[in-house]
C-alpha cells in the first residue's frame, strides 16, 4: 500500500487528516512526537537519550531521530503502508528517508500564515484542568469558564503574536529546503487546508489517485 509523508504547520490540521487517511487505508499514522514519547514511557535506551537531551534543553541529533525512525519503519505493521508525520524536519532527514523507504508521495497541506494565525489565536485551554477550547469550535458554553470543571479558561501563553509569527519564520525556514527536495523527486501533492476537513481528505485522496469512498 501506499507510503506517505505528511507535510503542514502546526495549526494546518494534518494530524486529523494523517488520522483520516490511515483510517480508512489500512495505514499505520506515525507521529514522531508520539514515538519519542513512547521510547521515553517504555525506559528505552534511545528514550533515555532523547530524555536526558531534551532535559539539558538540547536538541536532538539527526543520527538520533534517524535511529528512532529506522526502528519504527522497520515494525511489521509498517509494511502494509504508513502516513509519516513530524518528519522530517530538516534536508538530511529527507535525503535519509528517501534512502530509507521508496515514497510514494509527500502530502503539503497548505494553509496560508494568516489563517493558521487566526486558528491558533482561537486556541484556548482550561488554567484548572487543561481541557483544550477553541473559539472557532469547541467553545464553553459560558465564555471563559470551563464546562468540565469551572476554571479559567484562557490562552496559552506561546499563542501571542509574536511567538505565533516566530513559529511561523521558523516552520517556512524549516520546511522550504525539504519541500523543494521532495518537487525535485515529484513528490509533492499540494492540498488547500482552509477547507472544511473531509473536504480536504477528499483533496488528498483524489491527489494521491486513492479510490474516494
Ligand atoms: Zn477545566
Amino acid at each position: 500500500m501506499g507510503k506517505y509523508v505528511i507535510m503542514g504547520i502546526q495549526g494546518s490540521g494534518k494530524g486529523t487528516q494523517a488520522k483520516l487517511l490511515a483510517a480508512d487505508y489500512d495505514l499505520v499514522h506515525i507521529s514522531m512526537g508520539e514515538v519519542f514519547r513512547g521510547h521515553i514511557r517504555a525506559g528505552t535506551r534511545l528514550g533515555e537519550t532523547i530524555r536526558e537531551l531534551v532535559a539539558g534543553g538540547h536538541l536532538v541529533p539527526d543520527s538520533i531521530v534517524n535511529q528512532v525512525l529506522r526502528t519504527r519503519l522497520g515494525e511489521g505493521d509498517c509494511q502494509s503502508g504508513f502516513v509519516l508525520d513530524g518528519y522530517p524536519r530538516d534536508l538530511a532527514q529527507a535525503a535519509f528517508l528517501l534512502d530509507l523507504v521508496p515514497l510514494d508521495a509527500v502530502i503539503n497541506v497548505v494553509v496560508p500564515d494568516a489563517v493558521v494565525t487566526a486558528r491558533m489565536q482561537a486556541r484556548r485551554i482550561c488554567a484548572d484542568c487543561g481541557h483544550d477550547w477553541n473559539l472557532q469550535g469547541r467553545r464553553p458554553q459560558r465564555p471563559g469558564i470551563c464546562d468540565d470543571c469551572g476554571g479559567a479558561v484562557v490562552a496559552r501563553e506561546d499563542d501571542n503574536p509574536v511567538a505565533i509569527a516566530a513559529r511561523l519564520a521558523d516552520f517556512h525556514a524549516q520546511t522550504a529546503p525539504v519541500l523543494e527536495f521532495f518537487r525535485e523527486h515529484d513528490l509533492v501533492v499540494d492540498v488547500d487546508g482552509t477547507q472544511a476537513p473531509d473536504h480536504v481528505q477528499e483533496e488528498i485522496r483524489r491527489g494521491l489517485g486513492l479510490p474516494v469512498a
